[in-house]
């Protein structure tokens, strides 16, 4: 059996293809799976052809908003390889068959993880990919504990799943964990502890980061502790609710910080153009000013938007042109964004509060 693996043209500056936040793991660990079952596989990233006529051609997909780059694949090598059967799977195509089937009828669409135990107990096959990485992801557990509106993941991954140990995974010095909620693992203590004594063949201790953000309900200050000295980076926490809960924030950059994180290094999650107001998520952002910690904006779109028009930049967009809230406006969304921006960059120059660079001035901005 030949199989063409396919990331399609997602809109990922080059620079950024081999970044942690869009390999397309699932794809390489199918490719694992396939290897091992004396299939011959090959990935493509983009639309090109692949130096074999494959029988099976297996298409991912991400975001919603991203599904026309999805059927753009589809009727490529649909055309391109006539006699193999298109297959598409991957997050959009689990959160809207419907839609999937519907623009691309002659493909098969799967939903959820392509086999279970593919997606738990195959390595990915990073040879798969042109270059070479100097990092590894490790998921502990898949799924999550938590049922927030605005997410996928427990929709596609609706059991939460994991496993006790990572040492028998660990091939390289950094790792990127993709859990979706790294903490809610009930055995991340004793994997904390893991990590935290692994030395590698040359006596280096390893280099840990989060991809998702750290559950706030589960960072105790002992945790915080295992954490740094597991050489975990870069803490992400989420504050996706209303402003009133300011106060758990401040605890848990706190607990951070004194189990030895610097506060411009911890980062917080904001979700804007959704259910918290505009005028809120300022003093949610003003308060992280205050405190000296990063911002990650998250911009709200409908799990079953398939497009996503918005258009970065000064200019004005109308309502219908990409979704906005009912509780914001376009205006609203683009103040927010250039505002999270300014003030990181306030932040890691380490300008005293109420200080921005606006353009190439220093300068006191008014809020
Ligand atoms: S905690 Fe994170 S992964 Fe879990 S449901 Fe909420 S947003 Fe999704």
């Amino acid at each position: 059996m030949k199989l063409l693996l396919v990331e399609p043209n997602f809109p990922i500056a080059i620079k950024s293809k081999n970044h942690s936040h869009f390999l397309p793991i699932g794809l390489l660990k199918i490719g694992t799976y396939h290897k091992l079952k004396k299939d011959r596989v090959k990935l493509v990233r983009g639309l090109k052809r692949c130096g074999f006529t494959p029988d099976r051609v297996l298409i991912t997909s991400a975001f919603t908003y991203w599904s026309r780059y999805v059927h753009e694949a589809a009727e490529f090598y649909r055309k391109a390889y006539p006699s193999a059967k298109i297959e598409i799977g991957g997050i959009y195509a689990s959160l809207m068959p419907e839609d999937c089937k519907k623009r691309s009828p002659f493909a098969s669409v799967y939903r959820g993880l392509y086999r279970r135990s593919v997606a738990e107990k195959v390595a990915v096959d990073y040879s798969l990919l042109p270059d070479e990485l100097d990092y590894q992801i490790i998921h502990t557990s898949r799924g999550c504990t938590r049922r927030c509106t605005f997410c996928g993941t427990w929709r596609i991954e609706p059991e939460f799943t994991f496993i006790d140990s990572v040492l028998p995974l660990i091939k390289k010095r950094k790792l990127v964990f993709y859990d979706n909620n790294l903490l809610a693992n009930p055995h991340i203590d004793k994997i904390l502890n893991e990590l935290a004594k692994y030395r590698t063949d040359k006596g280096h201790a390893l280099r840990c980061e989060s991809q998702s953000g750290f559950d706030l309900s589960l960072l105790t200050p002992r945790r915080a502790k295992l954490l740094k000295d597991a050489h975990f980076v870069n803490p992400r926490i989420a504050w996706d609710g209303r402003y009133k809960t300011w106060y758990k924030v401040r605890e848990v950059i706190k607990v951070l910080e004194s189990a030895g994180y610097k506060r411009k290094d911890i980062y917080i999650f904001m979700i804007y153009n959704y259910v918290v107001p505009y005028a809120e998520m300022r003093k949610k952002l003003d308060a992280c000013r205050r405190w000296g910690v990063r911002v990650i904006d998250c911009r709200y779109r409908p799990l079953e938007s398939t497009e996503d028009n918005y258009k970065p930049g000064m200019k004005p967009q109308e309502f219908g042109e990409y979704h906005i809230h009912d509780r914001w406006t376009d205006s609203q969304v683009r103040r927010f964004r250039r505002a999270v921006r300014r003030q990181n960059i306030a932040i890691l120059i380490d300008l005293p509060n109420g200080r921005y660079i606006d353009g190439c001035e220093l300068r006191k901005v008014a809020v």
